[in-house]
C-alpha cells in the first residue's frame, strides 16, 4: 500500500523593516535588555492606536509577486482572539479574510507546490522558558522586545509530499526572501515555521519549529508516528504538536482549534488599505533579478548546466555575483562553475561562511585556476591548496610557492624513490606511460609530504628516475 502523506507549511518571516509594524521601536533587539526595546502600543496598552508601518506591506507586496501571487488591490487588518502571555492585547493583529497576496506557485524539482496566500502580522512577544522547555519549565518569563516586530506569513497549500520536499520549499523560499532582502539570514529565528500534515486521519500541526533540518526531521517523526497509529488502528486526532530538539520527536500540545474559533474580526483602529497598481508597479519595477531567471540567464549566458546555475543561484545572491565576477576575468565559465561547486563551497561550508564573508575574491580563485590550466601545479594538488586558500585568502601561487620549499630537493627525490619502490606496480605502469599511475604516485608523494611538495617537480623526478 502507498502510503499518502500531504504536509503544508506556514513560514514566518521577520522582516527587517527599522522599526516594528505598529509603532516607531526599533526591530534591532538582539543585544538589547529584555523589554527595553517597548511603547505602550507594543505591550498593548489600552487607548494607544497602532499606526501601519508602510515599508512592511511594501516587503510583503514584493514577497508576493516573487512567490508569483496575485497582490489584492485592498486589504485590511483583523484581530485574532486568544489569550496567551506572549499576546498583551489579548488579541493579535493579522490578516485573515483579504490577504495582500493570494495565489501563487513554486516549482520544487517539477513538483508545483501552491502558494495560498501571504499576509502580514505583528510578532508575539517572546516566551522564554527558564531552566528548562515548555514541558519542564519551572517558570516562564516574557520579552516584549519581540512583540510588533514584522512578520510575512507564508501559507503553502498541502502540496508537498514529503519531509525532504518541504525542506527544499524552506531552501528556496529563503533564498527569493534572501535575494529581496526582506529579511536577515543570520538569524535562525527570523524564519519560523508551522509544518501541519495528514496522512489517514486529522490534521496535525507541528509548532514553531526553526532551522530547515529541524523541520525535516520533526514531520520524518511525524510520518513514522502516524503510520504506526494506522497501523494499531488508533484514531489520529486534529491536534497541535511540539517538537523537541534534543529528543527529536513531537509531543502533543494541545487539541488543535479552527481557525473560526478565533472569532476574527475587523481591526477598527487600522483603516482598509488601497494598494493601486501604480504601487504594484514600482514595487514589481523595482525587484532585484530573482535565482530562477538568474538560473535561465546563467545557462543561455555562460553555457552551464542547469544543475551547477541552479546550485550557484539559490546559494545565495553574493554566490551569484562572485560566479559573474569571476566569468568576467576568465572564459572557461563551466570550469569556474565546477570548482565552485566542488570544491569552493565544500571548503566554504567546512568554515560555514558565505563567500562574501571570507576571503576568497574573483582575481584570486581565477589564479588557482590559471596555474592549473597552465600547468603550474596539478588538479590533485588545487584540490588540497584550494583548503588553504580558502582559510588564508592569500594567492594560490604564492601559496604554491611557498609550499614548495618546505621540502628540499633532496629530501623530495629519496621520499619519490621510496614510494616507487613500495609499488611495483604503479611502477611498472609509470614506465608503460600510463597517465593515472603518474597521478597515482603523485597522490602518494604530496600525502608523505603533507602537500609541501611540487608536483611539478615531483614530475620530474620521477621521469629521471624511471629513464
Ligand atoms: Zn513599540
Amino acid at each position: 500500500m502507498i502510503y499518502m502523506v500531504k504536509i503544508g507549511l506556514e513560514i514566518h518571516c521577520q522582516l527587517n523593516t527599522k522599526s516594528k509594524l505598529f509603532c516607531s521601536c526599533s526591530t534591532n533587539i538582539s543585544e538589547k535588555e529584555p523589554n527595553s526595546e517597548t511603547c505602550p502600543v507594543c505591550l498593548g496598552f489600552p487607548g494607544y492606536k497602532p499606526v501601519v508601518n508602510k515599508k512592511a506591506i511594501d516587503f510583503t507586496i514584493g514577497i508576493g509577486i516573487a512567490l508569483g501571487c496575485t497582490i489584492s488591490n485592498e486589504t485590511f487588518f483583523s484581530r485574532k482572539t486568544y489569550f496567551y502571555p506572549d499576546m498583551s492585547k489579548n488579541f493579535q493583529i493579522t490578516q485573515y479574510e483579504i490577504p495582500i497576496a493570494t495565489g501563487g506557485s513554486i516549482d520544487i524539482e517539477g513538483n508545483k507546490i501552491r502558494i495560498r496566500r501571504v499576509h502580514l502580522e505583528e510578532d508575539p512577544a517572546k516566551i522564554v522558558y527558564a531552566n528548562g522547555d515548555i514541558s519542564t519549565t519551572e517558570y516562564t518569563l516574557i520579552d516584549y522586545n519581540r512583540s510588533g516586530i514584522p512578520l510575512a506569513e507564508i501559507v503553502t497549500e498541502p502540496d508537498i509530499e514529503t519531509p525532504k520536499e518541504a525542506r527544499k520549499l524552506l531552501e528556496k523560499i529563503s533564498a527569493i526572501l534572501e535575494y529581496l532582502n526582506v529579511y536577515d539570514v543570520s538569524k535562525e529565528a527570523s524564519l519560523r515555521v508551522d509544518a501541519n500534515i495528514s496522512s489517514e486521519g486529522e490534521r496535525v500541526e507541528i509548532k514553531n519549529i526553526t532551522g530547515f533540518e529541524n523541520v525535516e526531521k520533526a514531520l520524518s517523526y511525524e510520518v513514522i508516528r502516524q503510520k504506526s497509529m494506522t497501523r494499531m488502528k488508533k484514531v489520529i486526532e486534529r491536534e497541535t504538536r511540539h517538537f523537541d530538539e534534543t529528543t527529536r520527536t513531537t509531543k502533543g500540545l494541545r487539541k488543535k482549534e479552527y481557525e473560526e474559533d478565533y472569532g476574527y474580526i475587523f481591526d477598527p483602529d487600522l483603516p482598509s488599505i488601497r494598494i493601486d497598481d501604480a504601487w504594484i508597479n514600482s514595487i514589481k519595477d523595482n525587484l532585484p533579478e530573482l535565482p530562477d531567471n538568474k538560473v535561465k540567464r546563467f545557462v543561455g549566458e555562460y553555457k552551464i548546466s542547469d544543475y551547477d546555475a541552479g546550485v550557484i543561484a539559490y546559494t545565495g545572491k553574493d554566490m551569484a555575483d562572485f560566479f559573474e565576477d569571476c566569468c568576467k576575468i576568465y572564459k572557461r565559465y563551466d570550469n569556474i562553475s565546477k570548482w565552485i561547486i566542488n570544491y569552493l563551497l565544500k571548503s566554504l561550508n567546512w568554515n560555514s561562511q558565505k563567500v562574501s564573508e571570507s576571503k576568497v575574491k574573483p582575481n584570486t580563485f581565477i589564479e588557482l585556476l590559471e596555474i592549473m590550466d597552465n600547468g603550474e601545479i596539478t588538479e590533485r594538488y588545487a584540490k588540497e591548496l584550494i583548503k588553504e586558500y580558502v582559510d588564508s585568502g592569500i594567492s594560490p601561487r604564492a601559496l604554491a610557492k611557498k609550499n614548495e620549499f618546505k621540502v628540499t630537493d633532496a629530501e623530495l627525490k629519496k621520499t619519490v624513490e621510496g614510494i616507487l619502490k613500495e609499488n611495483e606496480k604503479a611502477l611498472e605502469d609509470l614506465k608503460a606511460g600510463k597517465e593515472n599511475a603518474k597521478q597515482y604516485i603523485i597522490g602518494l608523494v604530496l600525502k608523505a609530504t603533507n602537500n609541501q611538495a611540487n608536483p611539478k617537480l615531483i614530475i620530474k623526478i620521477m621521469e629521471e628516475l624511471i629513464h
